[in-house]
């Protein structure tokens, strides 16, 4: 978490007033020349500057992956409006919003595809169908699974913890 940041940091203190009162200290750092020791005060508003915004990104990967206890290992898939590509483990950026950008075409036309674990005959699979939701392309119909067709939603309910416990067993299995 912290060497992510690392790059952030000396135009942050440059523009603190803390910092610049403390001006005149030796020059040991890259830039090479005025820059000052960081006070202490200084080292902890970043600290928890950093601290906030971890807790943030974390707070927004709870809400957005809509968390289902359910299925333990959650898979995000992103699939392609148009090429019906899949992205399997899509990496989100902190703010980007659905649709997101295509990697390949450039193009925002990914949506978050609804993991559907049935199949046709009542039991469960894993790992799930990805689907795309008929709603985030304006269509009026409700969207069903094209491998078991039943109805699929927005954070869509997987099938009970035991049967798809017991998908995701035979499935290690192979
Ligand atoms: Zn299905």
């Amino acid at each position: 978490m912290s060497t992510t940041k690392g790059p952030m940091l000396p135009s942050l203190l440059e523009d603190d007033p803390v910092a610049q009162a403390a001006k005149g200290g030796s020059g040991s750092s890259s830039r090479g020349g005025a820059t000052s020791k960081i006070p202490p005060q200084t080292l902890k508003l970043v600290i928890a500057v950093v601290a906030i915004v971890a807790a943030a990104i974390i707070s927004y990967v709870n809400i957005f992956g809509g968390e289902n206890t359910q299925a333990r290992s959650w898979q995000r898939v992103m699939i392609d409006s148009e090429t019906r590509e899949l992205f399997p483990d899509f990496p989100l950026k902190f703010g980007d919003t659905m649709p997101f950008v295509n990697p390949k075409t450039g193009k925002r036309t990914l949506y978050q595809a609804e993991m559907c674990y049935w199949t046709k005959d009542g039991k469960a699979q894993f790992p799930g169908i990805p689907v795309l939701l008929n709603e985030y392309l304006s269509k009026a119909e409700p969207t069903t699974c094209p491998d078991c067709g039943r109805r699929v939603t927005f954070n869509n309910p997987p099938p009970p913890a035991n049967l798809l416990d017991a998908a995701r067993n035979q499935n290690k299995g192979k």
